[in-house]
């Protein structure tokens, strides 16, 4: 079943076309990303970058051409997409951690339900994960009773506890205070650093600078340009690309 490529790209995009309705969304988008790559995806409001990192996982379903993620083609077989998901982990804006369950159990639910992992085994490992985004004295709490920023960095821990091969993010620090964003970029570079495979949509500059292999820019739906980091900031080659960063930075 898994048509296994002779490479090493992680996450390949060739020829992506997504249409809601009439609406072009995406249009005939190229992306590799390869294992161990940190890729940045930037570009204003409405350019298709969550519908693009949506589509990875398959909470979007695109209509032209194919997504390849770790040599596994995305079709409408179910199992293909059960295998994918299982390899990737996705962090959102808005934490999505199950707000009835304590972090622990945030943490454990889906090893033990999922990748039938004993409870012991499973609680060790959470642990393990909160130790590493730095909220271990959190684990018996609930969701409400954390801040944005331990919430989003207990998330990271879930996602971590599934050992996925790929990390998507969605703008995962926007809807922080800024006070918490760079606890939760912190956790994010030590996460790039360790070798994980990343995409990630964010808007922090800083980040990208500091950990991306490459910046890639959206615009209208298409990828306008995609370059190191360095390249990108210092030298953006078109327009729409200056006048975005003459916005944010
Ligand atoms: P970004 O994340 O870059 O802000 P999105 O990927 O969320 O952009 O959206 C890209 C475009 O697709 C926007 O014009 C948005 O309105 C449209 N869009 C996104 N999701 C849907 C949907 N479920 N139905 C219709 N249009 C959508
Ligand atoms: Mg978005």
């Amino acid at each position: 079943m898994k048509e296994q490529i002779q490479d090493d790209a992680m996450i390949r995009i060739e020829g992506l076309h997504k249409w809601f309705g009439a609406f072009h969304a995406l249009k005939d988008i190229d992306l590799d990303v390869a294992r161990g790559e940190r890729v940045v995806i930037c570009g204003p409001s409405g350019s298709g970058k969550s519908t693009l990192i949506r589509c990875i996982n398959r909470l979007e379903i695109h209509q032209r051409g194919r997504i390849l993620v770790d040599g596994i083609e995305l079709t409408d077989d179910l199992k293909r997409i059960d295998r994918v998901r299982r390899e990737v982990g996705m962090l959102f804006q808005n934490f999505n951690l199950f707000p009835h369950l304590t972090i622990m159990e945030n943490c454990t639910m889906a090893p033990i339900w999922v990748r039938r992992m004993p409870l012991e085994e499973a609680r060790k490992q959470a642990m393990h994960f909160l130790e590493r985004v730095r909220i271990p004295e959190q684990a018996d709490k609930y969701p409400v009773q954390l801040s944005g920023g331990q919430q989003q960095r207990a998330a990271i821990a879930r996602c971590l506890c599934m050992s996925p091969k790929i990390m998507l993010f969605d703008e995962p620090t926007s809807a922080l205070d800024p006070e918490m964003i760079k606890e939760v970029l912190d956790v994010m570079v030590d996460l790039a650093k360790s070798g994980m495979t990343m995409l990630c949509v964010t808007h922090e500059m800083g980040f990208a600078r500091e950990v991306a292999d490459r910046v890639v820019f959206m615009d209208g739906g298409e990828i306008i340009e995609a370059n190191a980091p360095d390249d990108f900031f210092r030298n953006p080659r078109s327009d729409r690309a200056k006048l975005f960063l003459s916005q944010i930075l």
